[in-house]
């Protein structure tokens, strides 16, 4: 089989589309605020990424920069005063925090009607009513059911298979999953815990990893035919054909390059989707924040 490749950006481009048109008929443009205490370089590049895809669709987006040296009562309380401005629509929490300061104590410090990476205990706890479609959900978790809906594929009843149970991946997807709005799958959430992985895997008509570990998955552990949602995000050295690093002339160091958790060489040869890394879920991933902000700001205004 000769998986069909779920395309992140252009499922990104149609979201971004919508938002843009519904953004056209509102006034006041929403506002996005995002906290970053100290320079950390990752977070660095997603605040530049973030920055451009809400400007592109003519989103406000302003950073406010905190010193390494703040206190968590004094961030809890800069979080306040953003909770309180009236002017700000969504509040992004940039991580990682400093050792210092409890993340926890301070993400659930975080209005739930400004949390626009649906994270608060509010917006997870929405998650549980069948009934209720929260206003916003954790994004990463909103890309997986995109790429999924993408494939036009009924998900009813399917066996479902989650690797890795993080809040922000792992556990919302398995509600989504089961929500009766995007009608249930039956899922089976795996972890490090989990006695032989394969034979989960191997039985999911949806296989969804979110972990960390490049080759986690190989072919011989996915059923023929399956959606497989590779959400894992790694770097790895380039190896030549006799498995030696690729050395980089200009720096003389190994090249690198992004995998996701699944083989996908072989996955591609036995699944019925699969997305790519990079150019899958991660590509949805942002889109989602800003269809988050949307929502929130429909609420905000009454909508
Ligand atoms: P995380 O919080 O570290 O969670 C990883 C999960 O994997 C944990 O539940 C862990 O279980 C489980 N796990 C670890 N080793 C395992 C194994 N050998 N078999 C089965 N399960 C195992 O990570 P995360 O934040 O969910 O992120 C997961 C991956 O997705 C990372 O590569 C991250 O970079 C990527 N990511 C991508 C996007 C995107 O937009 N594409 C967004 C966010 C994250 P225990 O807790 O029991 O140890």
């Amino acid at each position: 089989m000769n998986a069909k490749v779920i395309d992140g950006n252009k499922i990104a481009d149609a979201i971004k589309q919508e938002i843009k048109s519904e953004l056209e008929k509102i006034k006041e443009k929403p506002v996005l605020v995002a906290v970053q205490v100290g320079e950390n370089p990752a977070s660095k590049v997603y605040i530049k990424n973030q920055k451009s895809s809400c400007e592109d669709i003519g989103i406000e987006y302003n950073l406010v920069q905190l010193d390494n040296s703040i206190t968590e009562d004094a961030l809890i309380a800069e979080i306040q005063k953003i909770n309180r401005d009236e002017k700000v629509t969504g509040l992004i929490l940039q991580m990682p925090l400093p050792a210092h300061i409890n993340s926890r104590k301070v993400q659930m410090a975080i209005s739930s009607q400004k949390d626009v990476e649906g994270v608060s205990p509010a917006n997870l706890g929405k998650l549980l009513y069948s009934d209720v479609k929260p206003p916003v959900a954790p994004c990463t978790a909103l890309s997986v059911m995109e790429c999924i809906k993408s494939t036009g594929e009924n998900i009813r009843g399917k066996e479902a298979v989650i690797v890795g149970h993080s809040e922000i991946v792992g556990k919302p997807v398995t509600l989504m999953l089961l929500s009766s709005l995007l009608e249930s799958a039956t899922p089976t959430v795996c972890h490090i815990a989990t006695k032989n992985l394969a034979s989960h895997t191997k039985r999911a008509e949806i296989l969804i990893v979110a972990v960390g570990k490049a080759g986690l998955i190989k072919g011989n552990m996915i059923k023929e035919g399956a959606i497989v949602i590779d959400v894992g995000i790694n770097r790895i050295q380039m190896k030549d054909e006799k498995g030696e690093p690729v050395i980089d002339e200009k720096t003389g160091k190994p090249k690198m390059k992004t995998v996701g958790d699944v083989v996908y060489e072989e996955a591609v040869n036995i699944a019925g989707y699969i997305t790519p890394v990079p150019g899958g879920v991660g590509a949805v991933t942002t889109v989602m924040l800003l269809k988050n902000l949307l929502g929130l700001y429909k609420i905000q205004i009454g909508n």
